[in-house]
């Protein structure tokens, strides 16, 4: 299928307008919108389990084979029949042979007999209990120790873990390491999961010139491309870039329509404002379906959310941290309700701040943050411009809405970047 032209069906021209009369967008309301109006267009594709990991399930899963799949000792020692003994010293013969893993005891065990066994194999018929070899005395082909014996101690029941026909792992989880484990051990060959989201990223600006490159005095290196297409890997999404164009709308429009070929979603960055090189805003607005949202958000406020030739388009600000901060609030519950792994809000943590600000009422606030001795810390500077803030940053720490003065002790909401998917 790959290569085909067909594509689920587009999202409509109106799906970010917003209500009338609105001037500046709180983030829930945002998020409210957003989560409302998009759905998932990441088409499904089965895959052997080896190459699914970081996939996004389209489907639950469920366990082919019990885990484990029969009653197994989970030590090395000796396995009996645990109701046989009650309090007291017992001495029982040995039967020759052992239970080892992958290599079971053939027989059966009779009844006031005992059989070596070590961890992971498979309980011989007859045994239920296994005695720690440190609780026995050996010799002469017996073993000796004290009772009472706990009937079943030391021996995993089959299915314990994973029962044949249970759901394991829901629909819209990126599969994780721990993940690939439980889908090996409940014998999952293949798996249904979404192709992963293509999302192309555009620079934008005549200052900019290429990282990695040469720069004229008056340009500066385009920061935010390699940020956003290093994010969108992590993502787990598969990340194209459309290069860097100037302040020019012809450029911007092929760009744009190369990009709607090509991708799911468009990212682009910078001139997304209302000033005369906003060309980002001014080119989406023709479309009709162009809605600025002045987001009530620092940093950030202008978003430009649009439909270009059926692909949803984020326009996030220029300044880097602008544009970090709008992706992982804005952009990336977006991105992963089109890739199918549903809305997704990070979990943040209350606590105590390390610093003191004083916040109005109005809009919502992000800092760049760390965590250092249990205190979130924050970036000297709030300057929007300052990327050495964001790598110097370990998270987010998330202002209210509302007024706010915050002191020393204050606890504070911070999101460490890996809630983010970073
Ligand atoms: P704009 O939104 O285009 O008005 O840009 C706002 C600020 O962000 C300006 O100072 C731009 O030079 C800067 N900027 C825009 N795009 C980038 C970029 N890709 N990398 C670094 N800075 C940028
Ligand atoms: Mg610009």
């Amino acid at each position: 299928m790959s290569g085909s032209a067909l594509k689920p069906p587009p999202l409509t021209n109106d799906c970010f307008a917003l209500p009338s009369g609105v001037a500046w967008t709180p983030v829930a309301e945002a998020h409210a919108l957003l989560q409302s109006r998009l759905s998932v267009i990441a088409g499904v594709e089965t895959l052997p389990i080896g190459q699914a990991h970081g996939r996004v399930l389209a489907a639950p899963v469920k366990a082919m084979r019990s885990n484990p799949p029969q009653p197994n000792s989970a030590v090395d020692g000796y396995a009996v029949l645990g109701a046989e003994y009650g309090a007291g010293n017992h001495v029982v013969p040995l039967v020759s042979g052992r239970s080892a893993a992958g290599q079971p005891y053939k027989g059966s065990v009779p009844k006031t007999h005992a059989v070596r066994v070590l961890t992971g194999a498979t309980m011989p018929n007859g045994a239920d209990t296994v005695i720690l070899q440190e609780d026995v005395t050996l010799g002469g082909g017996e073993i000796s120790f004290r009772g009472p014996l706990k009937v079943g101690s030391n021996a995993r029941k089959a299915g314990e873990d994973v029962s044949a026909g249970d759901i394991i792992l829901d629909s819209g989880r990126q599969i994780t390491p721990a993940d690939m484990a439980l889908l090996a051990a409940a014998a999952v060959q293949e798996v249904s999961v979404r192709k992963p989201l293509r999302v192309a990223v555009i620079s934008t600006g005549d200052e900019l010139a290429e990282a990695g490159g040469d720069a004229e005095p008056d340009q500066i290196y385009d920061a935010n491309r390699p940020m956003l297409l290093s994010m969108l890997a992590r993502f787990g999404y598969q990340p194209i870039d459309m290069g860097r164009v100037p302040d020019n709308r012809d450029t911007l429009q092929k760009a744009l329509d190369q990009a709607a070929l090509q991708a799911d979603v468009i990212l682009t960055s910078g001139g997304a404002s209302a000033g005369d090189e906003d060309h980002v805003s001014a080119l989406l607005s023709e479309t009709g379906s162009l809605a600025l949202w002045r987001m009530a958000v620092k940093p950030g406020r202008p978003l430009a959310l649009a439909i270009w030739k059926d692909t949803p388009v984020f326009g996030l600000p220029g300044n880097p941290v602008a544009a970090m901060v709008c992706a992982l609030v804005f952009a990336r519950p977006a991105m992963a309700l089109l890739a199918g792994q549903g809305w997704q809000m990070p979990e943040g943590l209350m606590l105590p701040a390390a610093f003191s600000k004083r916040k109005k009422a109005g809009r919502r606030e992000y800092l760049r943050a760390r965590l250092r001795d249990g205190q979130v810390e924050v970036f000297a500077s709030e300057g929007s411009g300052r990327v050495s803030g964001l790598s110097w940053a370990e998270g987010l720490v998330e202002l209210p809405d509302e007024a706010m003065e915050v002191s020393e002790g204050t606890p504070v909401r911070y999101y460490p970047y890996s809630e983010f998917g970073l």
